[in-house]
């Protein structure tokens, strides 16, 4: 697929772009470069100024940002405009605490000081996915240009003007010219920029091919990545939970961008003792659901992002449908214009479907049935991904059970899987490695220098 907005409403190209030469990309990374040299000496609190400024553009342009969004893939326009309402939140946590983050942090040793100091490493990779295009940039853009790095962007290749948009906020903010900056280019181009001196370590949220073919050119040349890949969280039910509470945040947490969300709840373990009840008001709520134009305030959820994610997913479906799974709702890719797939609910599976192993990134829920919080922790953990996972108890020992023994970057205990600027996020096993947001997302791209002063 070329660099180009393809509506995934109507199936339309609306626009396509020539992916940069050899001699643009040249000219970038030596400007960034340059750039780098004066920008890691300004004063934080002018960064911060500036991070703020971008705030204020993205709050001032929020809708034009969100139906930006929505046009090139397809989410809801109001929770478009929600996301870029999350970007200026980003950019005003990181311009209030990125100080307090990067001050030099003092250790008693045997020297008359010594201290760990944060600096910037340089020009910094960011290769980023389609499905939040806004926030997914400024989570990784607004840590990194406080630490005194320059960033440049490789963004999925159908969502260019979203790419653009963000370079030109960031310049307009008052950043210097090459702080940030966007290539549009194909994933085959990738391999050079890494391994181009001047790149000093990357990040990458997206797919496990895409993540660990980042990571092995990387690892060839010796430099950090972050890693922020799939993920096919478990929503777990007991017996004692808010009922209620559970279904309506369950369907929140399944359809949220249209169910292309790598901390979706995707796979539903509920108790036996309320799983009959808990189906039958899944199943309500997701009929309930309005399916359509992703302009329209009124809608729900929009097509999926592309032809390819719309056949992955149905390939999935029908796999597991082969092998005996049951179709509760849903089921097969609605027969109109654009890339449409209903709400589904899955169940009653067999070992050995790809429930077992697959991440389903669109509106499918896979609900499975356990006897006790032992099953419930072991259906969990079987699987080869550990991003997030939400538990359902009002028991506090329960509660304490599934903190401890789930294998996940997070769990949420009768709540909502959410990234949070001011909370860690990020996987583990297949789900990648490194942390975005927080205290911690600042400090990974940042070389820690021990002082040590006699
Ligand atoms: P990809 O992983 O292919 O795309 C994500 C980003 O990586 C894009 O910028 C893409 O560029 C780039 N990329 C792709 N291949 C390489 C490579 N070999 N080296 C360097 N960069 C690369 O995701 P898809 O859009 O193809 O989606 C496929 C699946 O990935 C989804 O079904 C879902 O399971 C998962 N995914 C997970 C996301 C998450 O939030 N964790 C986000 C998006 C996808 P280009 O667009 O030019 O190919």
């Amino acid at each position: 697929m070329g660099i180009a907005t393809i509506n995934p409403a109507t199936g339309e190209t609306l626009k396509t772009f020539e992916p940069l030469d050899h001699e643009s990309i040249e000219a970038k990374l030596t400007l960034g470069k340059q750039v780098f040299e004066s920008y890691r000496k300004t004063p934080m609190a002018q960064r911060a100024n500036w991070l703020n400024a971008a705030a204020e553009i993205l709050e001032r342009d929020k809708v034009k940002f969100g139906k930006l969004m929505t046009l090139e893939m397809g989410k809801p326009i109001k929770s478009a405009i929600a996301e870029v309402q999350k970007c200026a939140w980003v950019c005003r946590y990181y311009a209030e605490n990125a100080a307090t983050f990067l001050a030099d942090h003092h250790i008693d040793t045997d020297a008359s000081q010594s201290f760990v100091r944060y600096q910037p490493l340089g020009i910094i990779l960011a290769v980023m996915p389609w499905n939040f295009p806004f926030w997914q940039v400024f989570r990784f853009a607004a840590p990194a240009l406080m630490a005194g790095n320059v960033g440049i962007l490789k963004h999925a290749s159908n969502v260019p003007q979203c790419a653009l948009a963000i370079e030109d906020i960031i310049k307009e903010a008052g950043f210097p010219e090459g702080a940030f900056q966007t290539l549009l280019i194909g994933a085959s181009q990738v391999e050079a920029i890494v391994s181009d001196s001047r790149i000093k370590a990357a990040t990458l949220t997206g797919s496990e091919p895409a993540g660990a073919s980042l990571a092995a050119t990387a690892g060839k040349h010796l430099k950090k990545t972050v890693l922020e890949l799939g993920g096919s969280d478990p929503f777990i039910v007991l017996e004692s939970a808010d009922l209620d509470a559970a279904v309506t945040t369950a369907v929140t947490a399944r359809m949220l961008n249209n169910g292309q969300s790598c901390i979706a709840a995707k796979r539903f373990i509920l108790a036996d003792a309320i799983a009959d009840e808990f189906e039958k008001r899944l199943v309500e709520k997701f009929k309930a659901l309005n399916v359509g134009d992703p302009m329209e305030e009124t809608t729900n959820i929009g097509p999926l992002a592309t032809p390819s994610i719309l056949q992955e997913l149905d390939q999935l479906v029908q796999d597991c449908i082969a092998q005996g799974a049951k179709v509760l709702i849903g089921g097969k890719p609605l027969d109109r214009p654009g890339h449409f797939y209903p709400p589904t609910i899955l169940a009653d599976f067999p070992p050995g479907t790809p429930a077992d192993n697959e991440e389903f990134f669109g509106p499918v829920a896979l609900l499975f049935r356990i006897p006790d919080i032992n099953a419930a922790i072991a259906k969990a953990n079987a699987i080869p991904f550990g991003l997030g996972a939400s538990a359902w108890t009002t028991d506090e020992t329960q509660a304490q059970r599934l903190i401890d023994e789930i294998e996940a970057g997070a769990v949420f205990i009768n709540g909502l899987v959410k990234s949070d600027p001011r909370l860690p996020f990020g996987g583990i096993k297949r789900s990648g490695y490194g942390r975005e947001l927080g205290i911690q997302g600042i400090h990974e791209f940042v070389n820690i220098k021990t002082v040590w002063v006699k």
